[in-house]
């Protein structure tokens, strides 16, 4: 075995990964097909034909309630913006607690926020670093509204408990799929499960359109209440009815035709693009299986992963050399690894409660404060993963042919062959 690239020995990966790149010659066919028409976006902020946007907006969102068998899909300009629709379209009060997950992008928590209801953190199960339905249960008082479920990585959450626990205590279920459009539990698409599920199609994704989202729901007035806080919905609801004006604002989170037409021809790939991502990382698991104290990924029966990103875990005798090991490998030559992943509720904006100017609102207004805590302590699995355990490759950054997968397990066997060395 050659010496380690951090003490002088060749490097394991020695030319760069290629970026991933799901464009081709369909997208810039949709494009130029786009641009020919004049119209990049048909969209208006009035009662008429164009409150719902342009034919490629429309197609792209019929051609996705096809692709996933559901009745509605309503298209925003980012998965972000798709989250503060569906948090704002199931009726959150402020000062309505919301649970969510610490493990996920900022945005599935921010999205509450928005809606000036609070968002308290259940803490995640080791095994899949979803939301642990035992500690959202456990979490639930008379305040509580809605839960949003991140499917992280790209693998389901436990959405049969979750919604039990939703149908228990009347509570609304939002699943942030942003991560994991193709992915399966028992035959069933990842984002389809809840009362609304978003889609990211954010650059880097699976799938993209530079900047956008996609929101689905089987309940029309969930869809209709999306299109409204979609395109400043104030201008064209009608009526008096209390829970038909509720949440309905001003935004505009409306996507362009060349964006809708880019992901029609991205939606035809969906299912080729995961499928690969499955290939590389499968043949990474074979290959990294033997490692001892590495914890490959799991899967749970039943569901398929679409690795957005590919989790590992250390154990416990490693997980001091966590920092050491990564230093290693990015010797190697192996991009983006990261040490940790996210935990929302440590963010200082939370624990310092000074997000809408310094009053402490929406923790403290109308008479009442919040007793959710934020901070150390609050998700220790969470924390313990993230600060001791967890290492992430993003494989959602590059290619990860056959070969190169080849060269990365090649890396890990390097090192882990070396571990005495490392300090
Ligand atoms: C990427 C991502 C988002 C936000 O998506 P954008 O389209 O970039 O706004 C939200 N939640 C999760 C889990 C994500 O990975």
């Amino acid at each position: 075995m050659d010496e380690l690239a951090c003490q002088g020995g060749p490097r394991s990966i020695d030319a760069p990964l290629a970026a991933y790149d799901p464009l081709g010659a369909e997208e810039r066919e949709a494009v130029l097909r786009v641009m020919d028409s004049g119209v990049l976006s048909a969209f208006l902020g009035s009662p008429g034909e164009g409150f719902l946007g342009g034919p490629e907006v429309r197609a792209f969102e019929e051609e996705w309630q096809r692709a996933f068998e559901i009745e509605h899909a309503v298209s925003v300009n980012s998965a972000t913006s798709g989250l503060m629709a569906a948090v704002g379209a199931v009726g959150v009060e402020p000062g309505d607690e919301v649970i969510v997950s610490p493990w996920t992008m900022s945005a599935s928590a921010t999205a509450i926020l928005l809606w000036n209801a609070i968002p308290v953190f259940a803490d995640i199960e080791p095994e899949t670093f979803n939301l642990d339905p035992a500690r959202v249960r456990a979490l639930v008082t008379p305040r509580t509204r809605a839960i949003v479920v991140p499917d992280i990585f790209g693998h389901g959450a436990r959405m049969d408990e979750i919604l039990a626990i939703a149908r228990d205590h009347g509570l609304k279920v939002i699943e942030d799929a942003a991560q994991a459009p193709g992915a399966l539990d028992r035959g069933r698409r990842v984002g389809t499960l809840g009362d609304i599920g978003v889609y990211s199609l954010n650059y880097h994704k699976h799938i993209h359109t530079g900047e956008g989202g996609i929101c689905v729901t089987r309940d029309p007035r969930l869809a209709r209440r999306m299109q409204l806080i979609r395109n400043h919905g104030e201008v064209v609801v009608e009526g008096d009815d209390p829970e038909e004006l509720q949440n309905i604002l001003g935004f505009n989170f409306r996507l362009t035709e060349l964006q809708a037409a880019i992901g029609r021809a991205q939606l035809a790939k969906l299912d080729r693009l995961v499928t690969q991502r499955v290939e590389a990382a499968d043949r990474l698991t074979t290959g990294l299986a033997t490692l001892e104290g590495l914890h490959t990924p799991v899967v749970r029966d039943g569901c398929t992963h679409v690795y957005y990103v590919y989790p590992l875990v250390l154990s416990e005798a490693l997980a001091p050399k966590r920092g050491a090991i990564a230093r290693a490998l990015a010797a190697e030559g192996l991009p983006e690894l990261a040490q940790g992943y996210v935990v929302v509720h440590r963010y200082a904006a939370y624990r310092s409660r000074i997000l809408y100017g310094r009053s402490g609102f929406p923790w403290k207004g109308a008479g009442s404060e919040s007793g959710v805590v934020y901070g150390d302590g609050v998700c220790p699995v969470a924390e313990s993963l993230h600060d001791e355990r967890f290492l992430g490759i993003e494989l959602c950054a590059h290619r990860y042919a056959p070969t190169d997968v080849d060269r990365v397990v090649s890396a890990f066997h390097k090192v882990w062959h070396h571990m005495d060395s490392l300090g």
